[in-house]
């Protein structure tokens, strides 16, 4: 912490595409990283990647990031917008002689690679463009751009303290000269990440497992630049419920479809929160619990499993607690996107007698989807539960509700309970036909809680289409 005044975070997503879990999870303990400690948290998008960045993506992130409550004190920051100060920085390293130009091209390189596969060694880039003491370069061609490499050190360690990780040593023979600007000038990862991180005074660094790699590289270029190092956490990555990397083609990634899916951002957060972390045996918590916690310990080493089964019960526990009118302007959206039409005042008194039994508002907007919308029992319940020996029970139910001049939940159980006696039924004999019926489903909560809810008029329909 010495050389920075402040923890800063960041997150730095390429806009490639929407916002990915295992990024959503990093952000968020970035986010609470910084809040924990009063820091400041930013959000820079890493768009030199030009053939593949679009705004539309950079859209997609911010939205997903606001959903979840993941506020950030700066950004925006794109990089394309800062091409100059890392031309300026680029300059400076080859001014000290930490950089140099390199008019290998392609097929020389490949060449080289080839030669050293073919003498059993690894593929380095055997640094023929550095300039070194009593070396003589070739002339640079004249139809060759060249691209920029950093003049890596050639000896000693890069050693740091890695917070999720612990120490890790790499040795400068392990790594070769990177190229730092393409032959176009946009710097490459590497170089862009560690100006930006310096620039933006960024104290910890948390990043998935796929850069731990990049990381010596990066510590190199903050040491020749005379920046501060920051500290780097690298999260181990999360594998699908089939144990392999939880990736597009299995299944959703996208931290909006699941919003898209009826998941809650309470749900969410908590859930991808424990996804690496823990806190004692806690597992249902607040964003401000979260935060209270977070101070970059109990980070898990292995590998975080996504289980669907705990997201379902984690977020059923939100769907369960949340304030009722939200809720149900949340079940408006879901139907509306199915193409039901209810209102708010409809929906929220009905919420509370299923939320109960729903791990998303998708499933909720589903059970309340029979007040709204035709119901089309399936042909399996239609014959195990209609029969011909029921029809009369049911007519006679029909016309008891028909008459009643009140429809009260009172009322409703009062003819239930008469036609029992009249056709010598037991409840479940009735009761499940009356739901196929009414409810298209076999099993609801309790019948007069839930007729109670319909218009008269719609349960005496439903009855006479028997
Ligand atoms: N743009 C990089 C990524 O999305 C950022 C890596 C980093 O945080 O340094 O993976």
């Amino acid at each position: 912490m010495s050389s920075f005044d402040k923890i800063r975070t960041r997150i730095a997503p390429s806009p490639t595409g929407f916002l990915h879990l295992g990024t959503a999870r990093t952000a968020l303990y970035s986010w609470a990283y910084a809040r924990h400690h009063g820091g400041e948290f930013v959000l820079r998008i890493e768009d030199t990647d030009v053939a593949r960045s679009t705004q539309d993506s950079v859209d997609q992130i911010i939205t997903a990031m606001n959903w979840l409550g993941l506020n950030y004190d700066e950004g925006p920051i794109y990089q394309m917008q800062r091409l100059d100060r890392y031309t300026a920085a680029i300059e400076q390293l080859i001014a000290a002689g930490k950089a140099y130009r390199c008019y290998a091209t392609p097929a020389e390189l490949d060449a080289m690679r080839e030669a050293q596969r073919a003498r059993g060694e690894k593929t380095l880039y055997d640094r023929r463009w550095r300039p070194e003491p009593g070396k003589t370069l070739p002339t640079p061609p004249k139809d060759v751009k060249p691209v920029v490499r950093f003049a890596n050190p050639i000896d000693g360690d890069v050693t740091w303290d890695d917070v999720v990780k612990g120490p890790i040593t790499i040795n400068n023979r392990e790594i070769d000269d990177l190229i730092i600007a393409r032959t176009d000038g946009v710097p490459t990862y590497n170089f862009a990440v560690v100006v930006d991180d310096w620039d933006m005074r960024i104290s910890h660094v948390f990043r998935g497992d796929e850069h731990v790699n990049n990381t010596p590289w990066q510590i190199n270029i903050f040491n020749a630049l005379g920046a501060p190092l920051p500290s780097f956490g690298h999260l181990p990555i999360i594998l699908g419920d089939d144990g392999l990397k939880l990736s597009k083609r299995r299944g959703a990634v996208s931290v909006m479809d699941y919003a898209a899916k009826g998941y809650l951002p309470e749900g969410m957060l908590n859930y991808l929160a424990r996804l690496g972390w823990s806190h004692g045996d806690d597992e249902l918590f607040s964003a401000e619990q979260m935060v209270s916690w977070f101070d970059g310990s109990h980070l898990s080493k292995s590998p975080a499993q996504w289980d669907p089964a705990k997201l379902d019960w984690v977020n059923g526990h939100y769907v369960k607690q949340i304030d009722e009118a939200r809720l149900a302007g949340l079940v408006v959206e879901q139907m509306a996107a199915k193409g039901i039409a209810a209102t708010a005042a409809q929906i929220q008194p009905k919420v509370s007698l299923f939320k109960d039994r729903c791990a998303t508002v998708a499933a909720l907007a589903d059970w309340l989807a029979m007040y709204f919308a035709p119901v089309v029992p399936s042909a399996e319940d239609r014959a195990a539960h209609i029969t011909d020996a029921i029809r009369p029970a049911l007519t006679a139910l029909a016309e008891r509700l028909g008459a009643l001049a009140e429809w009260t939940k009172p009322n409703i159980q009062q003819a239930l309970k008469e036609t029992l006696t009249a056709t010598g039924l037991k409840m479940p004999q009735l009761a499940v036909p009356v739901r196929v019926m009414v409810c298209g489903r076999a099993q609801t909560p309790s019948l007069d809680a839930v007729l109670e809810h319909f218009d008269q008029k719609k349960v005496l329909e439903r009855l006479h289409s028997v």
